[in-house]
């Protein structure tokens, strides 16, 4: 534990940051100067240490290469105007992360790991944390399988990692996107509510077809009968049919996403009505003939509100109503935003 090990802090001998053109940022393409690691040897947790970014060393016998013993977190933190680092409900990403780790037959990360590792992190890469409208610091958290064995069981030695990119201002463009009704995501008894690797690869040519068809994403349907919506690709999915908010109820098939949770939150703050439930492809299909249905967005960490305008369905695609109407996603990602850059009151306590 960090309690009794001090992280052990050896700089990186020269910044890169001068060569990032701030005011083009693409995802995931930069890194920050530093990572985190501390190891698990089957009973402790051992050898925090900080050092410059850079390629590990892994058996090839690894079972995170082979098996995808492996799971991650994403969470951003803001700079506010006096030069304050506001990272967004590291809590709810803390309790998610070892969800994911029971699943699969991980190590709890103990709380002062993750909170010291990021701490320390942000501390040293400060600078990296940008500051332009709409910018942040996207953080990523991940445990995997050190283990030097190909046999399936569950792994002994672990790593965990963090590792941070500033992120750009997510220009979200509404989207296209089609009802799946022959791939799945997830299923009951499956691994949909984790942050595990195996449930992101195999996601990316379902994705990938619909692209081809000319959509941005998919909307996932349930397994068993692709008669409820679920989630629309790395989002929670949510519509509001006559002045009600609708999402899928929490269940072994859908991410518990710390930006759902805000939104309903919110939602609920402001007197809307919420309803969490099973959501019938054909409810969503009728709600927008008829004219019932208002908004219809994606909620996650990487676009906050992704905007949908056309939801596609066995060959139809079936717009909706204008972005510029819908009054309550607009505000929704108005007042997550003004929290997060510290321009109001941090009323439920989000900020760390
Ligand atoms: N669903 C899935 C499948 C995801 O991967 C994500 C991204 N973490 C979300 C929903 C949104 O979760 P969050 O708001 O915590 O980013």
């Amino acid at each position: 534990m960090l309690d009794t090990q001090p992280i052990q802090v050896e700089k990186a001998t020269e910044s890169k940051i001068s060569k990032v053109d701030f005011s083009n940022i693409q995802f995931g393409k930069i890194y920050s100067d530093h990572q985190f690691s501390i190891s698990y040897d089957g009973e402790n947790w051992i050898k925090p240490i900080i050092n410059a970014y850079k390629p590990l060393q892994i058996s090839p016998a690894s079972p995170a290469l082979h098996y995808g013993i492996s799971i991650f977190e994403g969470l951003k933190a803001y700079k506010h105007e006096d030069g304050t680092v506001a990272v967004f409900r590291p809590d709810m990403n803390f309790e998610r992360m070892n969800l994911s780790a029971k699943r699969m037959c991980m190590p709890q990360i103990p709380e002062d790991v993750y909170y010291n590792s990021l701490n320390a992190l942000l501390d040293i890469d400060r600078q990296w944390v940008p500051v332009n409208p709409g910018t942040s610091l996207y953080i990523r958290p991940f445990l995997f399988s050190d283990d030097d064995f190909i046999g399936i069981r569950p792994s002994q030695r672990f790593k965990y990692m963090v590792i941070t990119c500033p992120v750009g201002a997510y220009y979200s463009k509404p989207v296209r996107v089609k009802i799946e009704t022959h791939f799945v995501r997830a299923v009951e008894g499956g691994s949909g509510y984790c942050k595990t690797g195996c449930n992101y690869g195999p996601a990316i040519y379902p994705a990938r077809l619909a692209q081809e068809e000319g959509y941005d994403q998919l909307i996932w349907t349930d397994g068993k009968y692709h008669k409820y919506v679920e989630e629309s690709g790395t989002m929670n999915l949510m519509f509001i049919i006559d002045g009600k908010l609708i999402t899928a109820a929490l269940g072994d098939t859908i991410l518990n996403g710390i930006t759902r949770d805000s939104v309903l939150t919110l939602a609920k703050d402001w007197g809307v009505e919420v309803e969490e439930r099973k959501v019938e492809v054909a409810e969503v299909v009728d709600a927008i003939e008829t004219g019932r249905m208002q908004e219809a967005f994606g909620a996650g960490t990487a676009a906050t509100i992704a905007q949908i305008a056309t939801i596609g369905y066995n060959g139809k695609d079936y717009d909706l109503p204008p972005v510029e109407g819908r009054d309550f996603s607009n505000r929704v990602l108005r007042m997550l935003d003004d929290i997060r850059y510290g321009r109001t009151e941090d009323k439920f306590g989000w900020l760390h």
